[in-house]
């Protein structure tokens, strides 16, 4: 039985001054309630009341190298002892850029930011500045940051393969309350992995369409890999009719590959965001891509701005993370990769002798695992006829048995993760599992 009286009154306490309780609204849907970090290190987290947790939460993803990593931790303390932010430029903007383009396949001049969210404000800006045009095609259940220009909920999910491009471009809903409805006309939301769709919405609203947005894998809904050809055949149609292709690779920019996704699945975008796994959980994020895309930056035609953007701290902690990855020729994601098939194999395993039917869609070192009567899950409909409160209610009992999971089913594993914790999170599941079908929820 889970102790978390000290979690709890801190919620209560939370809640008088700090809107929510929470400082991001996703971490309110955590089940029983929102707990209380006290300490972490590697890949263990302590609560505030003693609990102790493998995570696989990691921080919603930027954790790649676990809790309060040596390297890390000292590369920031040095840059801090130097000095935070200096409002003027500095060594680490200059090597950071540097080893950016040294790394990501696609890009040829980098800008940086502090969030996904405002890496994709930018990436759109300069699309829409480069190509004169205005409208972005994006994904259901792809997630591309909170902004208004782009943040939308999906009744889009009904979308059928046979939808035309008049009816996808008419249907967008905004994400949230106080959202401009207007911020929205531009977008024309697509269902994701359908060719069809896409080659006759882009061919039909060329002459309209800035740039086509998608994640590499859909990482936010179900973590679905594309299928065989797709997004060459979106990199072929953006190419052909003018419109700048951005791949929004804020989970899967150093977590999938070092160069990121496009790396790994050998497509050049024209530009890719990318922040979480990038700062190894501190903020920082950045756009990266062609010479003559972010050539607008350069005389201001296109705003990019930010007080802390580049700050020391963020520099060194992105450059500590990325070398620390890019140790022994990237063997870390080859142990990562190994950890998680290793966890995901088990997984499967155990739902078949509990007789529970489910999914587990991993690649690299991230999953998603999800309660559902199919044998496979390859688009957001189908993904959405997972039982989401049954897995809430597993990752809640999950908590009980010591292993700290995102209540949406997304797994993450860091460098920190071992053979033996992956071994203690089986025999977890196996017992959680044992218990599902009689938990109420
Ligand atoms: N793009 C993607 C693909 C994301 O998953 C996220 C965050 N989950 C964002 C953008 C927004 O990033 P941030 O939360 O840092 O603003």
């Amino acid at each position: 039985m889970l102790t978390i009286e000290h979690s709890k009154s801190k919620y209560e306490q939370a809640k008088k001054h700090l809107a929510g309780g929470v400082a991001s609204s996703l971490r309110a849907s955590m089940k029983p309630m929102p707990l209380y970090a006290e300490s972490a290190q590697g890949a263990r987290l302590r609560d505030v009341d003693g609990n102790e947790y493998i995570d696989y939460l990691l921080g919603f993803g930027p954790l790649i190298l676990g809790h309060a990593n040596e390297e890390l931790t000292n590369s920031i303390l040095a840059a801090m002892r130097k000095g935070y932010t200096y409002g003027l430029q500095h060594d680490g903007e200059i090597e950071l850029a540097d080893l950016l383009v040294d790394i990501l396949p696609c890009a040829d001049r980098v800008a940086l930011s502090g969030s996904g969210t405002e890496a994709v404000m930018l990436a759109l800006r300069l699309a829409r500045a480069h190509t004169g045009k205005h409208k972005i095609v994006r994904f259901t259940g792809h997630y591309h940051g909170w902004s208004d220009s782009i943040f939308t909920s999906f009744p889009g999910a009904g979308l059928s393969e046979s939808v035309t491009s008049e009816e996808a471009s008419s249907v967008v809903p905004p994400g949230t309350m106080g959202q401009s409805v207007n911020s929205l006309n531009d977008i024309i939301l697509l269902p994701w992995n359908d060719p069809d769709v896409l080659e006759s919405t882009l061919r039909s609203h060329a002459s309209e369409i800035a740039a086509v947005i998608s994640e590499p894998v859909m990482c936010n809904s179900g973590c679905i890999v594309p299928k065989p050809g797709y997004l060459e055949l979106m990199r072929q149609l953006t190419e052909e009719l003018g419109i700048v292709f951005i791949l929004d690779e804020v989970i899967t920019g150093f977590r999938l590959a070092q160069g990121g996704a496009h790396e790994r699945f050998g497509i050049k975008p024209d530009l890719v965001t990318i922040g979480k796994a990038m700062g190894g959980g501190i903020a920082i994020s950045a756009v990266a891509g062609k010479a003559e895309l972010m050539k607008y930056i350069d005389t201001s035609a296109v705003s990019h701005l930010g007080t802390l953007n580049g700050n020391g701290v963020a520099t060194a902690a992105a450059l500590a993370t990325i070398r620390e990855l890019a140790k022994n020729n990237g063997s870390s994601y080859r142990r990562m990769e190994e950890l998680l098939v290793s966890l995901s194999t088990g997984i499967r395993v155990l739902l078949h002798k509990h007789n529970i039917p489910g999914v587990v869609n991993q690649i690299g070192p991230v999953f998603h695992m999800m309660f559902i009567n199919e044998h496979e899950v390859n688009d957001f409909d189908t993904f959405n006829k997972r039982d989401a409160g049954k897995y809430a209610k597993f990752a809640e009992l999950m908590l009980s048995e010591g292993v700290l999971l995102r209540p949406n089913g997304l797994w993450y594993v860091s460098t920190a993760h071992e053979q033996a914790d992956i071994d203690e999170t089986l025999l977890a599941i196996d017992r959680v599992l044992g218990q599902l079908d009689e938990a109420v929820y």
